[in-house]
């Protein structure tokens, strides 16, 4: 079962690629731009996510599968990342693994040259965190640290910001999903 948090990160990834959510079987579509306004889901992608949810979400699905909303907030699936391009879809959690992902009738996906759908960042988050991971590789007060060592220690760490720093940048989805086994086509 998927969270409403992940059913979100689900559409908001799809719509990033120009997929559309179809509501009350056809007669509505819905394709929220943009997604993402700086660290957070934007007011267009909340008013399409608050409508999706007041709509009968039995009959509102991701353009292209076959899943409703409803079965993927339901026991019986759950949501996991592509082998083939990363980007999550939903599988049952008993049987038969999915026949095909969001992804087989977008023929310009995987591009590892376009920028990948992102989720929002809490900026503030990921710079404590960084900043307690670079605390960590401090060598600790008291302990002793012979010169060249801790030269060492400063470089990794400055090079540990600057890797960071582009995580920044350039964000990798950052969704908390397992990986799809299935071989790769
Ligand atoms: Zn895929």
């Amino acid at each position: 079962m998927a969270s409403q948090q992940q059913v979100r990160q689900y559409l908001a990834s799809w719509f990033q690629l120009g997929k559309k959510v179809v509501l009350d079987n056809g007669t509505e579509k819905l394709l929220p731009q943009p997604v993402i306004r700086g660290d957070r889901y934007s007011p267009e992608f909340e008013e399409c996510w608050q409508r999706i949810m007041a709509t009968d979400t039995k009959q509102s699905y991701l353009e292209g599968t076959e899943e409703t909303i409803a079965q993927l907030l339901a026991p019986e699936w759950e949501l996991i990342l592509c082998s083939r391009c990363d980007l999550p879809l939903a599988v049952p959690t008993a049987g038969l693994p999915p026949t095909a992902c969001p992804c087989f009738d977008l023929s310009n996906w995987p591009n590892l040259e376009l920028p990948r759908p992102r989720q929002p960042i809490d900026s503030q988050a990921t710079l404590e965190n960084i900043r307690q991971r670079l605390l960590q590789k401090q060598p600790r007060e008291g302990e002793p640290a012979e010169g060249s060592q801790a030269k060492d220690k400063t470089k990794d760490s400055k090079a540990n910001l600057l890797s960071e720093s582009r995580e920044i940048v350039n964000p990798s989805i950052g969704l908390d999903l397992p990986l799809c086994q299935c071989p790769i086509a």
